[in-house]
This record gives structure tokens, C-alpha cells and sequence, in this order.
């Protein structure tokens, strides 16, 4: 689709620095970025260049008010050589959503994607190989516009970096523990909690550092208004089981919409398993342990793809949900997940994109 991307390759890759078998969690990036920029909406000059440091005046726009937008999406290398990018069609959309609500200039779903298999067909071979691991890619646009006035800017790059994964919570690890937060809020209603943007995460830091203090992986938020209807956990939707009806918090415009979460409701209804979107309440989900009817919970998300929740507090007392073990359907899912990403099994619902890697110029065909 490019007829004008240029490509700048690093003189040396990285690549033979980095042990995979201690990973962390974008702390290594690969060696090429992709980018792009936008002058009074207008998106060209296509580029790949090495991974590296970018200037930016100190009066840039998105340093002070945080006018940027960002996806997460992963790529996979199965045993047979394919790279699979797990339904970037989907970010795209969501990015165009984030897009407007922070009145920065679409980019169209066809770029998104062609930027994200030019960059992973070039850096495969950073495409980690072991189960669980994956290759991270982080769309990111933000104003680079140096102006101090609060209005949108009018310059924008767009860049694409990746890296490669561990799996997001230690396996070993098991459930993790969450803490219900009680006075915080990351969004609220007519707010921007259904974007993909900076400020969300800024809104988290702080009660979330108090939570990890008190020795919890993450924060179980709730409505900004009554604060008594669950919303998302940490950087991931909520999912419960209540005896054999699955219920996540519906999508009301203070809540991510997912990828994670929308893959999971469609497998689980595939599968036969009633799935409601609804609100739920913190009381409902209490009431639940203490009369034996909450089975599971887990948050879906990219990064961690499903996690298990094995406990969480809230008004200081501590609750196990079941006996702190994963539960059956969350380990059904993590492993359906995981074998469709990899290519492990077939891919009905055709969620992958596939990345013809052999090739000296890219061909991407959705499967
Ligand atoms: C990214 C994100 C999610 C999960 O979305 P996925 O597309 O499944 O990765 C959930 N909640 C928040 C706040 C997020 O930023």
C-alpha cells in the first residue's frame, strides 16, 4: 500500500543482547519504529527508522495537557513461521474512537494496519517463540505542537514501536490479589475513561502505588459517581462467574472497550455459556463468596490475556474467591486465547492477521 515509505535500517541489531528467557514488560524494544506525521490533517511521510530517541520542544502540547492516544496489541510466531497480529482491525477502530474524543485527526484503519506488518515483518525475528511471550506493539499518537494555550493542536506524529514480552503475570504466581478502591476513580461519566489516552493512566498512578503498598497487584475500580458498581481492573476489563452466568460490567462510555473482552464474550457464547453485560454491583459480588455462588474471576486484557483473580478486599476485610485457584472457564479461555494466537488451532472467528515473513517485500493478507 506505500508507494512513498522509506526505510533507514539500524547499522546494528540489538537483537543478540537480549535474553529472552528474562523479559520483562516493554523494557527492551526492537530495532525499528515506524512513523508518521500530520500537518492540519493530513497524514504522510511514512518512515521506518531504528528505535531511538525523538526531540521535543519543552512547550510540546502533549507534555503539558496530554493530547496523545495509544493501542496495545501483540504479535505471535507459531510453530509454523507464521506471524499472526491478533485482530488489529479491532485497535484500529478503537484508536479512531480515541482519535476524536481527543480531537486529534483520524487515521485510517487500512495505515494502521500496513504501518503494523511492515514493522513486524522487518523486526520478526524479535517475535518471541515460547508460549506465553509475544511480541508487544504500541501504536502511540500525540501532539507535536509547541504552543503553551489549551486548544487541540494542529501537528500529530503517529509512531508504531514494539517489544518483545513475558507473559504478563508471573504463571508461577497464580491468582493475583485485587484491592476494591474505595475513594479514587479512574473515569466518570461524560469523562474520557473510554479512551485510550494518557490521562486515564495518570488518573490510576496514585491510588494504584497506595494499593501495590498495601501489597495488591491492582485496583478493582469502581463507578465515579456512587462508587458501588464495578467498572474495570487495573488496565483490564472484569469478567465474574456467578454460578454458571458469566456478567461483565456493559460498556457505558466510562469503561475501555476491550479487544480482550469482546474475544472472550464471543468465545464464551460460542461455547454455550450465558453471558450477560450488565452492571454489577460491589454488594452483589460481596454477597456472592459469602453464599458460594461467586465461582471465578479474571480480568482479560492484552498484556496478561486472562488473568485470574484469586482474592480481593474491600472495607478492609480480605475475600477468597473459591479456594484462590484459577478457575475452570478462566483456564479454558487463557488456553483458546493462547492456541488461536499462536495459530494453534484454527481460527474460525478469522481474528488473525497474517504476516508473510519470508518475503523480501511484505504481503499481508487477513486469513
Ligand atoms: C487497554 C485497556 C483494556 C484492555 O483492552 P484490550 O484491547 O483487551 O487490551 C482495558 N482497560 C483499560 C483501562 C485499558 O487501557
Amino acid at each position: 500500500m506505500w508507494r512513498d515509505l522509506k526505510v533507514t535500517r539500524a547499522a546494528n541489531s540489538r537483537l543478540a543482547e537480549v535474553d529472552f528467557d528474562a523479559l520483562g514488560f516493554g523494557n527492551v524494544f526492537s530495532d525499528h519504529m515506524f512513523s508518521m506525521t500530520c500537518s492540519d490533517g493530513e497524514w504522510g511521510d511514512p518512515q521506518i527508522l531504528p528505535y531511538g530517541n525523538i526531540e521535543v520542544a519543552p512547550g510540546n502540547a502533549t507534555l503539558h495537557y496530554g493530547q496523545s492516544v495509544f493501542e496495545g496489541l501483540k504479535a505471535f510466531i507459531g510453530s509454523d513461521n507464521v506471524a499472526r497480529v491478533f485482530r488489529p482491525d479491532m485497535n484500529a477502530r478503537r484508536l479512531l474512537s480515541s482519535c476524536e474524543r481527543m480531537c486529534i485527526p483520524p487515521l485510517d484503519e487500512e495505515t494502521f494496519c500496513a504501518a503494523i506488518d511492515e514493522l513486524v515483518a522487518l523486526d520478526h525475528a524479535w517475535i518471541p517463540h515460547k508460549r506465553g511471550q509475544a511480541l508487544y506493539v504500541r501504536p502511540l499518537i500525540f501532539s507535536i505542537e509547541n504552543h503553551l494555550e489549551v486548544r487541540p493542536s494542529t501537528e500529530f506524529r503517529f509512531i508504531v514501536m514494539t517489544a518483545p514480552v513475558r507473559a504478563y503475570f508471573d504463571e508461577g504466581v497464580g491468582p493475583i490479589a485485587l484491592k476494591v478502591e474505595e475513594t479514587y476513580t479512574r473515569s466518570a461519566p461524560g469523562g474520557i475513561g473510554a479512551a485510550k489516552t494518557a490521562g486515564n493512566y495518570a488518573a490510576s498512578l496514585y491510588p494504584t502505588q497506595r494499593g501495590v503498598q498495601d501489597g495488591f497487584v491492582q485496583m478493582v475500580w469502581l463507578d465515579g459517581i456512587e462508587h458501588r458498581y464495578v467498572e474495570e481492573v487495573g488496565a483490564m476489563n472484569i469478567f465474574f462467574r456467578f454460578k454458571d452466568t458469566i456478567v461483565t460490567p456493559d460498556l457505558h462510555g466510562t469503561i475501555l472497550p476491550g479487544v480482550t473482552r469482546d474475544s472472550v464474550i464471543t468465545l464464551l457464547r460460542d461455547a454455550g455459556h450465558t453471558v450477560e453485560e450488565r452492571r454489577v454491583a460491589i454488594d452483589e459480588v460481596v454477597e456472592s463468596v459469602h453464599n458460594g455462588e461467586l465461582l471465578e474471576v479474571f480480568g482479560a486484557g492484552t498484556a496478561a490475556i486472562i488473568a485470574p483473580v484469586g482474592k480481593f478486599s474491600y472495607r478492609n476485610e480480605v475475600l477468597t474467591v473459591q479456594d484462590n485457584q484459577a478457575g475452570e472457564i478462566t483456564r479454558w479461555l487463557y488456553e483458546r486465547l493462547t492456541d488461536i494466537q499462536r495459530g494453534d488451532t484454527e481460527d474460525k472467528y478469522r481474528w488473525n492477521r497474517l504476516i508473510a515473513i519470508d518475503e523480501p517485500s511484505v504481503t499481508a493478507v487477513t486469513s
